[in-house]
C-alpha cells in the first residue's frame, strides 16, 4: 500500500476505507473484508455510529494493531475543550484503543467559532499527551482554515473535504496544498450525489462518458479511474463500499497511470455544484445530535 506523509512525519495509507452510511450490523464485515483485501487505513467518526464495530473488527482480524491507521472525527455537539476530550475518550472506548492515528473536527462551526477553536485546542493537547498521532479537520473552508491558523499552533495535518470531478473545491485545495495541509477526498467517488434522498436528479460521475470512456481505455471501473484521479494528485481517497468485490476493486488502483491529457479532462467536469451540506450552514441547532456515551 502506498503512503502520504504528514506534515509531522507520520505516515499515512493512501487509501482507506470509509464507513459512512455503513450500517452497525454490516460494519464488522466491511471492515474485516478490507484488512483481508490490504487495506491498512480507516475512515470513521463519532457520528456514523460504527466506531464499536470498527474497533470489534480491528481486533478479530487479527492485523497488528499498528498496521492499521485508524481514523475518526469529533461531532459538533462535542466541540469546546473539555468536551472534546471527553470526545476522544467516548471514541478511544467505542474503538477500544488507547490511541487514534488520526482524529479531526468533522465540521467547522461557523456560527459558533470560538467553540471550535476551544475544540481544535483539546485535538493540540491530545496530540502533545501522545493519544493521538496527527490532528486535523474536515470541510473546512478557506475562511474557517484562515481562522484556525491565526488563532492555534498545529498545522492541520488533514482536511477531508469532498473532492470528485464534479466537485473539486480548488480554491481549498490550493490553500491547503500552501500549508502543507494534505487533501483527503472524501466521497472520492462521487457517493454523496447519488445516496437515496440526496441527488436523484443528478447524473452520478461514475456513468459520466469522460469517465467511461478513459475506464475503456486502460481495462479498469469508472470507481477505479476516479481514484487514481485522486491518488495521482496527490490525494488521500477514503473510498466506501460494504460489498467485498466493491472493496477490493477500489483498492486496485495502484497499477494504472492516467496521462496529462485524461486528468486534464476529468479536471474539466467540474460542475460547482456541492453534493453535501454547505459547510458555511452547519449549525447546532440543524445538526447538533447528541453523540452517545456508549
Ligand atoms: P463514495 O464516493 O465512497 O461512494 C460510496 C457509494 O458508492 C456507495 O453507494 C457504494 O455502494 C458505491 N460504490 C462503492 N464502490 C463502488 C464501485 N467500485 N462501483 C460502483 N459503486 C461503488 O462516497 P461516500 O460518501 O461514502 O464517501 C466515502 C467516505 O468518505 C465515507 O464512507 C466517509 O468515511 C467519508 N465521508 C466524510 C464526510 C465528511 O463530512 N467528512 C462526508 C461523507 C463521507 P455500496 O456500499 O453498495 O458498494
Amino acid at each position: 500500500m502506498q503512503t502520504l506523509t504528514l506534515d509531522n512525519g507520520v505516515q499515512m495509507p493512501t487509501l482507506g476505507l470509509g464507513v459512512f452510511q455503513t450500517p452497525p450490523e454490516e460494519t464488522k464485515a466491511a471492515v474485516r473484508d478490507a484488512l483481508d483485501l490490504g487495506y491498512r487505513h480507516i475512515d470513521t467518526a463519532a457520528a456514523y455510529g460504527n466506531e464499536r464495530e470498527v474497533g470489534q473488527a480491528l481486533r478479530e482480524s487479527g492485523v497488528p494493531r499498528d498496521d492499521v491507521f485508524v481514523e475518526t472525527k469529533i461531532w459538533i455537539s462535542d466541540y469546546g475543550y473539555e468536551q472534546t476530550l471527553h470526545g476522544f475518550d467516548k471514541s478511544a472506548a467505542k474503538l477500544g484503543l488507547d490511541r487514534i492515528d488520526l482524529l479531526i473536527l468533522h465540521q467547522a462551526l461557523p456560527s459558533d467559532f470560538d467553540r471550535t477553536l476551544a475544540a481544535y485546542r483539546a485535538l493540540e493537547k491530545l496530540l502533545a499527551d501522545g493519544k493521538v498521532r496527527a490532528i486535523g479537520v474536515s470541510n473546512f473552508m478557506v475562511d474557517h482554515l484562515r481562522r484556525l491558523l491565526d488563532a492555534t499552533t498545529v498545522v492541520p495535518a488533514v482536511n477531508q473535504l469532498e473532492i470528485h470531478p464534479y466537485f473539486q473545491q480548488r480554491d481549498v485545495l490550493d490553500f491547503d496544498d500552501a500549508h502543507r495541509i494534505l487533501n483527503q477526498a472524501w466521497s472520492p467517488i462521487g457517493g454523496i450525489t447519488f445516496y437515496p434522498g440526496y441527488g436523484e436528479d443528478r447524473t452520478s460521475v461514475l456513468d459520466d462518458p469522460v469517465v467511461t470512456g478513459i475506464a475503456e481505455t486502460h481495462g479498469k471501473s469508472p470507481a477505479q479511474v476516479l481514484l487514481r484521479w485522486g491518488v495521482q494528485q496527490g490525494r488521500s481517497v477514503i473510498p466506501k463500499s460494504t460489498k467485498r468485490h466493491r472493496i477490493a476493486e477500489n483498492i486496485d488502483v495502484f497499477d494504472f497511470t492516467l496521462t496529462p491529457d485524461e486528468v486534464t479532462a476529468l479536471d474539466a467536469l467540474e460542475t460547482g455544484r456541492r453534493g453535501g451540506p454547505d459547510p458555511q450552514a452547519v449549525t447546532l441547532a440543524d445538526f447538533g445530535r447528541a453523540i452517545p456515551e456508549a
